[in-house]
């Protein structure tokens, strides 16, 4: 790893080169970077730009593809199965319009939101976010308000766990009958393939960088225009008015701003830290504990054949699989329904008991920890999916049927409250505690005492130098 280089750190002391980690609220400078280099945080390591050669074109090809697989995905089925002379077809609908029809309405829109809205809505913006920089035909102020929403909605576009969800309810279903998959199955694959590799070529800094310089230019194009107009606060007017470093938590950017006011490259509502954090937090994991119980208790789904019934706790249906021989697919699912949420609660109760007490120890531990449980929350929702794939075919009456049971939607709950548990907590008041003390780096909210720590910048690997860099860490996640 290259030294930070000081000279051109100072080079680049201006504020347009702040960014705040979003994981540790270390301000620091960007260095000069160049395609295939990678800045990371100096206190935590954390990507905070990894720069990509072909910013715009890669991802575009690669979110045209998906577009094409989403939509064949949408209207065509991905499984049929046939049982006593009758057969069912599954499009990516068919399983959360049974869920509501069995009067499980908010689990049916949960399941139709993640796996068949918000990748749509993600696709979309992304498109016309990186569409309109390319041929101007989208008004910057559009394409910025669009963009702010593509991190958020990033998390719930849960393609890639419904394949997983397939893949055990299809072990589940060639027990009960035949079943034969359908092209629409390879479009979906095909959107979970190009769709992670539009994520991973996507370089958010370049696109926020870029809608910077074309807001900027309209607002110049419009006061041409109209000589007395003016066009919101310049940078300038928001740091004489409050002169506070406060970090953007949508594109990182350093603002000299006073809480409430808008971040000036992407519009987005600026706070040192996030609302109530703390609360909120607890709030959420109160919450899913209290859902966690009845989740693991009751029956998720009861299975109807030939006269025998049979129910379901997500425990038992593990057990199931392991009866069957399926010994990896057991383990998969008991990692995701068993492991995962536990480990979600416990991890997050200790970081804000942590937090809260104000140690100061293995900071960068629970940052790394805060990073995984992030990481891996909505893989829980692998059991959902395939509950929905379940009753949405096996409807042949009295020889056989699954229905879903009050289990799933209390787990459905569980993973829910989860995410947003994960998503409400601020990684940055882990390290607010090292505040006053003689530290290695200044903390924010210091930085107008000396130029900010200058970011490591490491080059990265010849793979994520290359512009098809699909594995490439997301810079700004
Ligand atoms: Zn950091
Ligand atoms: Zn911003």
């Amino acid at each position: 790893m290259a030294e930070p280089d000081l000279v051109e750190a100072r080079a680049a002391y201006r504020l347009d080169h702040w960014r705040e980690c979003p994981d540790c609220g270390l301000v620091s400078a960007l260095p000069d970077m160049e395609p295939g280099l990678v800045a990371e945080c100096p206190r935590c390591r954390k990507t905070l730009w990894r720069m990509l050669r072909a910013p715009f074109s890669f991802p575009i090809a690669c979110g045209m593809a998906a577009t094409l697989f989403y939509a064949f995905a949408l209207v065509a089925p991905f499984l049929e199965i046939s049982a006593y002379g009758r057969f069912q077809l599954a499009r990516l609908e068919t399983g959360p319009d049974n869920l509501m029809s069995q009067g499980y309405l908010a689990l049916g829109m949960l399941v139709l939101a993640v796996t068949a809205v918000f990748p749509g809505v993600k696709l979309g913006i992304m498109l016309t976010t990186l569409i309109g920089l390319e041929t101007g035909f989208v008004p910057p102020r559009v394409s910025i308000a669009l963009f702010r929403l593509y991190h958020r909605i990033t998390p719930w576009s849960m393609i890639d766990v419904y394949l997983l969800g397939f893949l055990v309810a299809y072990t589940r279903l060639i027990a009960i009958a035949h079943v034969h998959l359908d092209t629409s199955l390879y479009a979906l694959i095909g959107l979970m393939v190009s769709m992670a590799a539009a994520d991973g070529a996507l370089d958010r800094e370049a696109v926020w960088r870029a809608l910077e310089r074309n807001d900027l230019a309209a607002d110049a194009r419009y006061i041409r225009r109209h000589p007395t107009a003016k066009v919101g606060p310049t940078p300038g007017e928001q740091e004489l008015a409050e002169p506070q470093v406060i970090g953007c938590h949508t594109c990182h950017l350093v603002n000299h701003a006073a809480p409430g006011d808008h971040c000036r490259r992407c519009d987005g509502l600026l706070h040192p830290r996030k609302h109530d954090s703390t609360a909120r937090t607890w709030a959420f994991l109160l919450a899913a504990l209290c859902l966690y119980i009845p989740a693991n208790i009751y029956p998720v789904m009861i299975i109807t054949q030939i006269g025998q019934t049979q129910s379901f706790t997500i425990m038992g249906g593990i057990k199931e699989l392991i009866d069957y021989g399926l010994l990896p697919l057991a383990a998969l699912v008991f990692v995701a329904s068993i492991t995962i949420p536990l480990a979600k609660l416990i991890t997050l109760a200790f970081l804000l008991i942590q937090t809260q007490r104000g140690r100061t120890t293995q900071l960068n531990g629970r940052t790394r920890a805060f990073r995984i449980i992030d990481f891996i929350g909505r893989w829980s929702m692998i059991d959902i999916f395939m509950i929905s794939i379940l009753v949405a075919l096996v409807r042949f009456d009295q020889f056989a049927q699954i229905t879903a049971q009050v289990g799933a939607p209390c787990f459905a709950g569980v993973v829910v409250l989860t995410m947003f548990a994960v998503m409400t907590f601020d990684p940055r008041t882990m390290w607010d505690a090292t505040r006053g003390q003689a530290a290695a780096y200044p903390t924010a909210g210091m930085p107008a005492a000396g130029p900010p720590t200058p970011a490591s910048p490491t080059p990265a690997s010849p793979l994520s130098a290359d512009d098809r860099g699909m594995g490439a860490k997301d810079a700004t996640a």
